[in-house]
């Protein structure tokens, strides 16, 4: 069974926190990669755009995948623990900037002690390392892959390397990969060189 939520973006922009049914069909996208599944009926609607059509009517010839993937790096956010905490920054307050003044004048100013994310990550704890999803490792972002002419970022061929029956197409002029594995097809947006 494959779990939509691991193919939207948690973030809620432009509509793509949540899967969405369109017809017949369930689909999840982040913007970078789509996956499509039969419908269950637990989405709302939302229509697919007219290029997310044609990926997915035309008909493609499909191999089988067989690809080495990278090793993992230990989690500097969770010091491979797997686990992390989130606390406010003490310096900002939560704010992301501090308030400076000298003889001239007066400002704000990026906080150093979090660069501005207004929160300190410590190792530890009882929640799962977000980066890391509390693996203790993971790929850092934009870990690419090459195969069949392309570069696929690992994050995204991890989804679907171990799905039963996995046959992928490639398509080099456009860096897509397409993939299926039963009645789910989908495409990942490969990396430009
Ligand atoms: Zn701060
Ligand atoms: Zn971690």
């Amino acid at each position: 069974m494959i779990d939509l939520m691991q193919w939207v973006k948690r973030e809620s922009i432009r509509g793509i926190e949540m899967p969405f049914t369109d017809g017949q069909f369930d689909f999840a996208t982040d913007g970078a990669a789509m996956i499509r599944v039969p419908a269950s009926g637990n989405y709302g609607t939302h229509k697919i755009t007219k290029q997310a059509n044609e990926w997915f009517s035309k008909e493609r010839e499909y191999q089988t995948l067989s690809v080495k993937m990278p090793k993992k790096v230990a989690c500097h956010d969770c010091e491979g623990k797997g686990k992390a905490s989130r606390k406010e920054c003490r310096e900002c307050k939560g704010k992301g900037e501090v308030f400076l003044n000298n003889d001239f004048h007066e400002y704000d100013c990026q906080c150093q002690s979090c660069g501005g994310d207004g929160e300190i990550i410590t190792p530890g704890g009882d929640d799962d390392c977000e980066n890391c999803s509390g693996k203790g490792k993971y790929w850092p972002r934009y870990t690419r892959v090459e195969f069949l002419g392309l570069h696929i970022d690992a994050n995204y061929l991890a989804k679907i390397i171990d799905l039963p029956n996995l046959v992928v197409s490639a398509d080099t002029g456009e860096q897509y990969l397409y993939f299926k594995s039963g009645d789910a097809v989908g495409v990942i947006k490969g990396m430009r060189q």
